[in-house]
């Protein structure tokens, strides 16, 4: 005999929550966006898909990933212009290049998500020092779901959790502005141990123990 409550047994959460698909470049964050953008959408949920404007040259309109994947999308200069374009009865709110929007969007994540909005952002967690990447560690400690994927290192083969940045084809240094004007940049994944940062402030060493005769 079916109880009502049967058709729940898998929807233990309440409609309304946080998402995050983190890790660095090339580990396909917005592929897995993508991706489940698609199963919603074949579910029929009513979903808007946002990015900010991070270089106003020229007008983009979709989220693209590594592998060529690309899907229409709202590009907004700010946190807040979110709340302009999203209605009350839209079901999902997905969020590409989290990393690179103002401390608001964590505020507006949580409200979104406290409507019943199933709130999905994907990001860069650490930038190419391998450092916390702007809103990024806020927005990961908020999200009830975090998925944290790797890609392949380029130097080893192991899981890349980094990403390394490469200035006229040497290691970037740990002060390197974010852009240079006139160099040649190029990214990659790598590990932790293949993960190279010049002249990173790090001041600890090992103690050395005496052996006692
Ligand atoms: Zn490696």
């Amino acid at each position: 005999m079916k109880k009502k409550g049967d058709v729940f047994l898998y929807h233990q959460y309440k409609e309304g929550w946080i998402e995050a698909i983190s890790g660095c470049m090339f580990a396909g964050k917005t592929e897995e966006l993508i991706r489940r953008i698609h199963v919603l959408s074949f579910a029929k949920k009513r979903i808007k898909v946002f990015k900010p404007q991070v270089d106003n040259r020229y007008s983009e309109t979709e989220i693209v990933s590594h592998a060529g994947m690309h899907i229409p999308c709202l590009v907004v200069k700010e946190a807040k212009e979110i709340l302009e374009y999203v209605d009350e009865d839209d079901e999902v709110i997905a969020i590409d290049e989290a990393q690179f929007f103002d401390e608001e969007i964590v505020d507006i994540c949580e409200y979104l998500a406290d409507l019943g909005k199933r709130v999905m952002i994907a990001g860069l967690d650490t930038d190419f020092r391998g450092e916390p990447f702007g809103v990024m560690p806020q927005l990961l400690t908020k999200a009830e779901f975090v998925s944290k994927l790797t890609a392949v290192c380029a130097r080893c083969g192991a899981p890349a959790t980094r990403t390394q940045r490469l200035v006229n084809g040497k290691p970037a240094a740990f002060d390197d502005p974010v852009i240079m004007i006139g160099a040649k940049d190029s990214y990659e994944p790598r590990c932790r141990h293949c993960h190279e940062v010049m002249d990173r402030p790090r001041h600890y060493s090992l103690k050395k123990h005496e052996k006692e005769e």
